[in-house]
């Protein structure tokens, strides 16, 4: 164990340049005793020969072997430069940090080993820049912090610390588990208190919760119980509700990918002899030829390099890469969306995870070459994902693998691997077999090249398969091994959505494939064609399809897609997406994009609605041992006058300039709840000189519903949310991962409260809408429009297709099909009333 005494640290030092600097710190190991005072000439040559500055503000200088005679036993020493000095070519900034070494053989690499850990965490190293205790300096290179300042040392700092004395039980509520964003975001928030956090399974796994790709491997899946340990009492309760809101990921959004078994096929063949059964990732049926694709391995020797060039090579490999991923993230964005966009966001934050990054400059200091070191370093995490029981987080492995190619290809000096599509010939395109894909070869293969692809592993939610169901191509993975003996040039037909590849098909199938395709082909194309058609039924009874958007940004997607304005806008995403509360200002100007960006079709803008399963660490909200039940939406808005006038402020402002402005509110349970939040709004209103403002109350709550009668006088409108009124119905909480099948607005429960509210509104001359997910669900766009709703609020890509729906169907069939939905026994009862 290397050692590096206290007498040999010198915080608070000045150095008027570098040579100054490596003439003291040499000064400081010769005053070890056991280096010649000589051995600064070799630390001199070697600075002439290369640069040893390190990065973070950190420099090695250390000897040339010539000098190496000088040393009679390895002596490390450090010099705190406050003030920083200027490090010449080579260095991205001052040095603060001078650690001299003197290593007699090679026991100072378990020094650099440590520093290399200390350089991940950029906190940390700052605070060494300038802390007046040389023990925080001790502690960071060897491990150990020395017990008791010597005598001559400045102030002395706190004690170490006393273990992670505070915890509590935490429970995952991310569908898709614990993936890169909320890892990111966790790690995040624990860097920034400058804590230590550990989550720690029942198991007994545990991970450092900033670590990223630790916190991965710990396999954690939506509804895994996790203790959370930490030294801040203060940070704990933050963490809880950081955990419970999703840390980032949207907790209502899209749900993960249809389990396969729901899937009904496309097309029926008369001969399935030759079927390959895999797992429907993407819908869709195509016709051709097969092409098998097998990335070239990389070939990746270890050529030892000199540690400082090493690392430097890493470094601008990092960064190379990094840029890459930014002009991916631009492709994608502008040809699938922002969401597809983000699976490249999340293989950044794999690129700089610093446990990775760590342990490859670990191994570069121990004298390997760069590619080697960084493969090592990856595939062992690799190697840990793909072992994790839970396929979706298993799947992230190919995540990886992919961001580990793109790194190493740059420290080879590969470009990108060549697209391997096309048919025979190389030209027309072929449906892909290969053993993975990475959603890079996907989002780089597109349609022009590809007519589909069914891979041998891979899982449904993998987000290869996230692409190929934005790109529109049909896709099956987890097909098995024998797709890869399949010789190039086999005529095959793949249906995605039945998960089966069919090779060599007779005459007769490929003709009825060929004619079930035209059929499906035309009914999309018809949907998209008439995307911009009002929404109907087929006898023109109006339904408005609307958008669920937060994002102005996201309005012209929306508006493309056919949406006829927003039928609801999330505004608490404005605050969960960052970390301190948007100011008044802010939130108007986004309101005010919002508004102006839909012209004249309607906005409608839901108040805050924090609280349940949507908590904002940072604005420090009391702990609930019943969240959904307790101070949420319009209920916290009363509790924090403080959040909630600012925003009827910004909203009145921009609704002054902009008609089509609507305001809802929404967990209202009474009456008095309405009333509360409209005398509110008409203070504001007053103040600001506004006309009345569209209003509305969310009916998402039984209580709302039976009450419609008397509420529906007093308001413009209601919208449903059946995700929270199909919870409150059925007391079933509609986060939990084994009620989740249970938990469907189709109940006739929820339908017949729909009912009342709907006839109340009627009754009072006032239209319902639906915002809730079932707005978008083919069967619940066609029960809702015969319950008698006027507007479906749903995800943008479902606009088209629900539209579609509606025209297929005669109000006069809609409303005999709701009527009998409301007498059916269950929810699966219903659905099958409209899928036969
Ligand atoms: C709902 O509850 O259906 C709704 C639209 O609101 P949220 O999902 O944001 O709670
Ligand atoms: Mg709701």
């Amino acid at each position: 164990m290397i050692e590096l005494p206290q007498q040999l640290v010198r915080v608070g030092a000045q150095a008027t340049d570098k040579h100054d600097a490596i003439r003291q710190v040499a000064a400081l190991l010769a005053a070890g005793g056991d280096v010649d005072p000589q051995y600064v000439e070799g630390m001199f040559a070697r600075e002439a020969q290369a640069n040893t500055f390190l990065g973070h503000g950190i420099a090695i200088p250390h000897g040339t072997p010539e000098s190496r005679h000088l040393i009679r036993r390895t002596t490390v020493a450090a010099l705190q430069l406050p003030q920083g000095v200027d490090w010449g070519e080579g260095a991205d900034g001052p040095v603060h940090l001078v650690i001299g070494i003197a290593a007699a053989s090679d026991e100072h690499l378990q020094i650099l080993r440590r520093l290399t850990r200390v350089l991940g965490d950029e906190a940390h190293v700052k605070r060494l820049w300038t802390t007046p205790d040389p023990r925080d300096i001790v502690e960071a290179l060897t491990g150990e912090r020395p017990s008791a300042p010597v005598a001559a040392a400045p102030a002395t700092a706190a004690a170490p610390a006393p273990g992670l004395p505070y915890s509590a039980q935490a429970t995952l509520p991310n569908p898709q588990g614990m993936h890169a964003r909320p890892a990111t975001m966790l790690a995040g928030l624990v860097k920034k208190a400058g804590a230590t956090v550990r989550l720690t399974r029942d198991d007994g796994r545990s991970a450092d919760a900033t670590r990223l790709m630790d916190l991965l491997s710990l396999g954690l899946t939506q509804g895994t119980r996790f203790t959370v340990s930490t030294d801040q009492e203060a940070l704990l309760g933050t963490l809880l509700d950081a955990i419970r809101s999703g840390l980032g990921d949207d907790l209502q959004g899209a749900s993960p990918a249809p389990a396969a078994a729901s899937r009904a096929p496309e097309w029926q063949p008369a001969n399935v002899d030759n079927a390959v059964q895999g797992v429907g990732a993407a819908d869709g049926l195509v016709i051709g030829t097969t092409r098998q694709h097998l990335p070239k391995p990389l070939v990746v020797g270890d050529e030892p390099t000199d540690p400082v060039e090493g690392a430097a090579r890493l470094d601008a490999a990092l960064k190379a890469a990094d840029a890459d991923l930014d002009q991916v993230m631009a492709d994608v964005q502008a040809k699938f969306g922002a969401d597809k966009a983000a699976i490249f966001g999340a293989h950044k934050e794999l690129l700089a995870d610093e446990g990775t990054v760590q342990d490859a400059v670990s191994h570069i200091l121990d004298g390997h070459g760069p590619a080697w070191a960084y493969q090592q370093a990856t595939n062992a995490r690799i190697e840990q994902l793909q072992k994790l029981d839970d396929p979706l987080l298993a799947g992230r492995a190919i995540d990886l693998s992919d961001v580990q190619r793109r790194v190493l290809r740059h420290l080879l000096g590969l470009r990108e691997d060549a697209a391997q599509a096309g048919g025979p010939g190389g030209h027309s395109p072929v449906i892909l077999l290969a053993p993975d894909l990475t959603p890079s070869d996907t989002a780089r293969l597109g349609p022009d090249t590809l007519l589909g692809f069914a891979t041998a592993q891979g899982g449904p939610t993998s987000h290869t398969a996230i692409i190929a169901r934005g790109l529109g191509l049909p896709a099956i993975v987890a097909a098995g091994e024998s797709v890869l003996s399949v010789p190039d040039g086999t005529l095959a037909i793949l249906d995605g959505s039945a998960g089966r590849l069919y090779l060599n098909p007779s005459d007769a199938d490929v003709q009825s494939a060929r004619d079930r395709m035209a059929v499906l082909a035309a009914g999309r194309e018809a949907a998209r064609a008439a995307r911009h058609q009002p929404g109907a039924t087929r006898d023109g009874q109006r339904v408005e399809v609307a958008a669920n958007i937060n994002r102005a940004s996201a309005a012209a997607e929306a508006l493309e897609a056919g949406a006829e304005g927003v039928g609801l806008m999330r505004t608490e995403f404005l605050f969960l997406e960052r970390d301190s509360v948007p100011s008044e200002a802010d939130q108007e100007q986004e309101y005010r994009a919002m508004a102006a960006a839909l012209g004249d079709r309607p906005l409608i803008i839901r108040t805050l609605d924090i609280g349940g399963d949507k908590e904002v660490p940072y604005l420090g909200l009391a702990r609930e041992d019943n969240s959904f039940l307790g101070i949420r939406g319009v209920r916290l808005c009363f509790e924090r006058p403080d959040l909630f006038v600012p925003q009827l402020r910004a909203i009145v402002r921009v609704a002054k300039d902009h008609p089509n402005v609507h305001v809802m509110f929404p967990m209202i349970a009474t009456l008095e709840d309405f009333r509360r939040a409209r005398a509110m709004l008409d203070e504001v209103r007053t103040e600001l000189g506004a006309p009345h403002i569209p209003l509305g109350v969310m009916i998402e709550v039984p209580s709302a519903a039976l009450i419609a009668e008397q509420l529906a006088p007093e308001v413009d409108f209601f919208s449903v949310g059946t995700n929270d009124l199909t919870q409150y119905t059925l007391a079933m909480d509609r986060m939990h991962p084994q009620l989740a099948r249970q938990t469907d607005a189709m109940h006739p429960a929820v339908l017949r409260l729909i009912g009342l509210t709907v006839d109340a509104a009627q009754r009072h001359g006032k239209w319902v809408g639906v915002c809730g997910g079932a707005a978008g669900d083919d069967v619940g766009a066609l029960v809702l429009t015969g319950l008698g709703v006027k507007e479906l609020s749903v995800s943008t890509p479902q606009v088209a297709g629900v539209k579609a729906a509606l025209r297929g169907r005669s109000s006069a069939e809609l409303r005999d099909l709701a009527a009998r939905a409301l007498t059916q026994p269950d929810a699966a009862a219903v659905r099958a009333l409209v899928r036969g």
